[in-house]
């Protein structure tokens, strides 16, 4: 069996066993210790925000954002509906109503039109506006001026879900510093990974003091163990925090990398009618390029996403359908949903290629040629 090839896996530097090495040899295998701390430190300047706290995922980040926020029972957070389901799931664990925003076709991202017209609209239900959740699906930076301004009018929180997006950039701005709050992921299949983890990041000190608080079982300051807060136990420990030092040291080389292999792909495959690519709508727009995309035309091309997903799968190399969006996933089906039909219809012919930084150069030319003899048949 040949060797696979994965969509986006774990690429190492060599530089993140030195750290792992150092929490060893100090006998820091507890949670927090010398790597949080330095990496807490390099992720706040590299996304230039003032205060960042290290968990356990990108999960736990954006449950402890809706937590600072307040978000309780009888609140409405407005959120993308083109995402993957860790988006939504905290809403729920805080008894919050989700409410589900399609996307706009020119970043996939959520619409600011529509969600103008949920905010409107969900003010007759009588729910409390809390916060909006707008993602960077695949890295690529969603319309935030245009978002930021209808939060301004509204007063209502902007939280960034940027657990694609590492790297990426709007108006020259990293994002993860233009919300009140942001989250950022290393599962092992982002552009970087802890093997597991995620950050939480503001320019709010006190936001971040008390996340970190909270995320340490809400520890009072005393000699005994005293609580009048509920809290978690979702901080990053400081063995898996030196393999994000290491990490977080080569993002540049992995940016560059990902961007070097969407840049093949459409140079190799742009010219086919009915293949399609997401690109940054105007220089406004820097992606990470985490996944590259495709939609399939299927009476252009004369086959199908699936088609050439099973083509690829013959090869032992992996790709995949594009997210299902949330309002169409059992769970989050009775929440109310505003769409458009546009993540409907994306997700109806599109699929994410191959984007490992890992992969050879002769690996990408070998898929290019196999999504070739499939497109011209
Ligand atoms: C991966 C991901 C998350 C969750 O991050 P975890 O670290 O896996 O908990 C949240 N939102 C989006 C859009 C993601 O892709």
């Amino acid at each position: 069996m040949k060797k696979r090839i994965y969509l986006s896996p774990p690429h190492m530097s060599g530089n993140e066993i030195k750290h792992v090495n150092q929490a060893f040899d100090e006998n820091w295998i507890a949670p927090l210790g010398p790597n949080v701390d330095a990496f807490e430190q390099s992720v706040s300047e590299y996304c230039g925000v003032t205060g960042s706290v290290a968990l356990s995922s990108g999960t736990a980040a954006l449950h402890l954002a809706l937590i600072l926020l307040g978000v309780q029972q009888g609140d409405d957070v407005f959120v993308s509906s083109f995402t993957f389901s860790a988006s939504v799931n905290p809403v729920v664990y805080q008894g919050a109503t989700p409410v589900l925003i399609d996307s706009e076709p020119d970043t996939w991202n959520m619409d600011p039109q529509l969600l103008e017209q949920a905010i409107l609209d969900r003010q007759k239900y009588g729910n409390k506006p809390k916060a909006i959740i707008v993602v960077h699906l695949y890295g690529m930076p969603a319309k935030m001026d245009e978002i930021l301004a209808i939060a301004e009018k509204y007063s209502i929180p902007v939280i960034e879900d940027a657990a694609e997006a590492l790297g990426s950039k709007y108006k020259g701005k990293p994002l993860g510093s233009l919300g009140k709050l942001a989250i950022l992921s290393f599962n092992g299949n982002k552009i970087l990974t802890t093997s597991g983890g995620g950050v939480l990041l503001s320019n709010n000190t006190e936001w971040i003091d008390e996340a970190r608080f909270l995320a340490t079982q809400a520890r009072d300051q005393a000699v005994h163990y005293q609580h009048s807060k509920v809290g978690y136990n979702y901080r990053m420990s400081n063995v898996l925090a030196g393999i994000g030092r290491g990490q977080l040291e080569v993002i540049d080389e992995r940016v560059r990398r990902k961007r070097e292999i969407n840049l093949y792909y459409k140079d190799k495959l742009g010219e086919f009618d009915g293949i399609e690519f997401l690109e940054e709508p105007d220089e406004s727009y820097f992606s990470n390029c985490w996944l590259t995309t495709i939609l399939v035309d299927p009476v252009k091309t004369g086959t199908s996403w699936q088609q050439l997903r099973l083509e690829l799968e013959k090869e032992n190399i992996e790709s995949r359908p594009l997210w299902k969006p949330m309002h169409l996933q059992p769970v989050f089906e009775a929440y109310p949903a505003y769409q458009n039909n546009v993540s409907e219809s994306l997700f109806a012919t599109g699929m994410c290629l191959p984007s490992g930084t890992n992969m050879s150069d002769g690996e990408l030319e070998k898929i290019v040629s196999i999504l070739k003899k499939e497109i011209n048949k």
